[in-house]
């Protein structure tokens, strides 16, 4: 075996690299991070070919004194800490003393500083952790790092890069994510020379301040679609903004949640968020949220990642309760919102396809010849003067049904969710409002409503169950008949009377009474399935939400079945009186709007 010896500091400097400095991003947050703790008012980014080739951040904070310009490339040097006691309070990115010396070890690297104290910069130049002598330079107060050829003496980094433009897009990414914690600092990016971002310093209200930054970050549709959160208590406040339940991903990756300003990727944080998504989306959809939590520095120990993404909290219960209540009181305050992607592209749906100007419209299944009115005009009502070719359900009883429908706009045409005009398709009700038109998806509506309902029951701890004549046997695996076995009582104040029977099946005696007659051994199986998913879930009462969620789906009008308006009218008014009614347990909307302005525009009348 070799001796052991300590590793000179060049090769020390580029293990360290190697946890901090994976790719060129990694270099623009270090660098803007030390800006920021600066106290810089303007960082200036350049990168050129993805930040391989060379990254410049350019600042006007402190800077540093020439005597110091070496010291700082040292490792663990560091200005910003002194003693261990300071790691309790951590008011800085940075306290490590990794970065610069990571940094210069992988690169060309140069620094260029000036303090207000001098009236000259000096600049220091050091290649693969060799330094040169310090050497007189030109700029103001502030700083300057160069670095360029990144992991030219490390090729097996190199090899574990990304298309340039995916790294660009890191680049990118890394900046405006510490731009939205910082809506006071000018911050600009140049790419291979040219702008690709400038965000100006804000003065106006929170949402304003961060719309062009939010923007570029999240995208147009997240901030179409977003609501706020606040709140604030024992010391601990958060804000920032959260999608509707409508507007959902297919992954988590849009959740950005930042603590005293300082990016982190938590666990207890972003499972409070899906905590308090867990009955308005299934398990394999996603919110993006964009959250700033504040709370005491001596509260949070940053010191547990050398990216320092991770955190660990001294008390995670109550930071989890802020973000779970404080996400779910924005979502209460919103439930009747449903998000605008929907009805922008079902009007996208509408359009006449180019080149066919002249042909028959037709969206989606709704068709009508040249000449015929078009059906949803808003200003009268439909029925009884052009239903042929509507796919309209109350063809045989078309006389009542206009009848109806003429009297229902007379009653209800002022509710917010409109009168009852017709069934389509004997699965989406159409309504008209006072300012366009409302089309409903009558199974997610009624899933929606069949839920809150039962949820109230069960608060009220008054769920009436319904006897089967004969108890339904549904045959399980052992370890699905256990699962049952464990919930029998949970299940009980559901409404569900179930018991195992022998080692492979269950048999159910009651279910509830709203739901009316459903599936059983669907139900069963649903539940098995929601059952084996929970384990990982914490309290009781989201437990109970969750299953009754996935009951009321089978207790639910499913498309396909006939309404007469009275009937449509009534879901439409208990929609409006029903919490949550803008989307169904699953996160889809329950109901797209399109605003007689816009219908108008596709007619080519405004
Ligand atoms: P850390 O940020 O953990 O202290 P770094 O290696 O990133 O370690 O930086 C070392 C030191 O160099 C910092 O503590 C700071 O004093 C100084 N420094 C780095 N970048 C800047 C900058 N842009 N402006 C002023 N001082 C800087
Ligand atoms: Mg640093």
């Amino acid at each position: 075996m070799n001796q052991i010896q300590i590793l000179p500091d060049a090769v020390a400097n580029q293990i360290a690299a190697g946890e901090v400095i994976d790719r060129p991003a990694a270099v623009v947050r270090e660098l803007v991070e030390n800006a920021l703790d600066a106290g810089a008012t303007e960082i200036n980014v350049s990168v050129d070919g993805a930040g391989l080739v060379r990254v410049k951040v350019a600042d006007n904070g402190s800077g540093i004194p020439k005597g110091q310009l070496a010291t700082a490339l040292q490792r663990h040097a560091t200005s910003k800490i002194t003693q261990a006691d300071d790691l309790q309070q951590i008011g800085t990115f940075g306290f490590r003393g990794e970065a610069l010396p990571s940094i210069a070890s992988v690169s060309k690297f140069n620094i260029a500083s000036r303090v207000a104290e001098d009236d000259s910069a000096w600049a220091l130049n050091v290649q693969g952790g060799k330094e040169e002598t310090l050497a007189p330079a030109a700029r103001n107060i502030g700083t300057t790092i160069e670095v360029k050829d990144l992991f030219f003496n490390t090729p097996a980094r190199r090899k574990f890069l990304k298309a340039t433009r995916t790294e660009m897009s890191h680049v990118q990414d890394a900046l405006v994510r510490l731009a939205l914690a910082h809506p006071k600092t000018t911050f600009t990016l140049m790419a291979d020379g040219q702008e690709t971002l400038r965000f100006g310093s804000a003065q106006g209200d929170l949402l304003e301040d961060m719309l062009p930054r939010l923007t570029k970050f999240m995208g147009r549709d997240f901030v179409e679609n977003c609501i706020t959160v606040e709140m604030a208590r024992d010391g601990l406040s958060i804000h920032g903004f959260v999608s509707l339940p409508t507007c959902n991903f297919s992954n988590a990756r849009r959740q950005y949640l930042y603590i005293n300003g300082r990016p982190v990727r938590d666990k207890v944080l972003l499972g409070a968020l899906k905590q308090a998504y867990h009955d308005r989306l299934t398990h394999n959809r996603h919110p993006a949220a964009v959250l700033f939590i504040t709370m005491p520095q001596e509260d949070v120990d940053v010191n547990v990642h050398p990216a320092k993404l991770e955190v660990r909290f001294k008390n995670s219960g109550e930071i989890f309760g802020l973000v779970h209540t404080a996400t779910r009181h924005a979502l209460d305050a919103h439930s009747q919102t449903s998000s605008t992607t929907g009805s922008a592209q079902a009007l996208a749906g509408f359009q006449v396809p180019m080149g066919h100007q002249n042909a028959p419209l037709s969206a989606e299944g709704i068709s009508f010849g040249s000449g015929m009115r078009p059906p949803l005009q808003a200003a009268e009502p439909i029925l009884g003067e052009q239903p042929i070719g509507l796919g309209l359900d109350a063809q045989p009883r078309r006389q009542d049904t206009t009848h109806q429908a003429h009297a229902s706009t007379a009653t209800f045409g002022h509710h917010p969710l409109g009168a009852a005009i017709a069934q389509l398709h004997g699965t989406y009700i159409v309504s008209q409002t006072e300012q366009g038109v409302i089309l409903v998806d009558q199974h997610a509506a009624h899933e929606r409503l069949v839920y809150e309902k039962f949820k109230k029951q069960i608060m009220e701890d008054r769920v009436e169950r319904q006897g089967l004549l004969m108890p339904e046997v549904v045959e399980l695996q052992t370890s699905e008949v256990d699962l049952i076995t464990e919930r029998m009582e949970e299940l009980h104040t559901l409404g569900v009377e179930i018991e195992p029977f022998g080692p492979t099946a269950v048999a159910v005696r009651a279910t509830p009474a709203l739901l009316g007659s459903m599936n059983t051994k669907e139900m069963v199986h649903d539940l098995v399935d929601d059952l084996r998913d929970m384990k990982k879930t914490v309290n009781l009462q989201e437990r109970l939400e969750e299953l009754l969620s996935t009951m009321a789906c089978h207790g639910s009008i499913r498309a396909n079945r006939r309404l007469d308006i009275d009937e449509m009218n009534a879901i439409l008014r208990q929609m409006e009186a029903t919490p949550n009614s803008a989307q169904c347990n699953h996160g889809r909307p329950t109901y797209v709007e399109l605003k007689q302005i816009d219908i108008e525009k596709l007619f080519g009348r405004r």
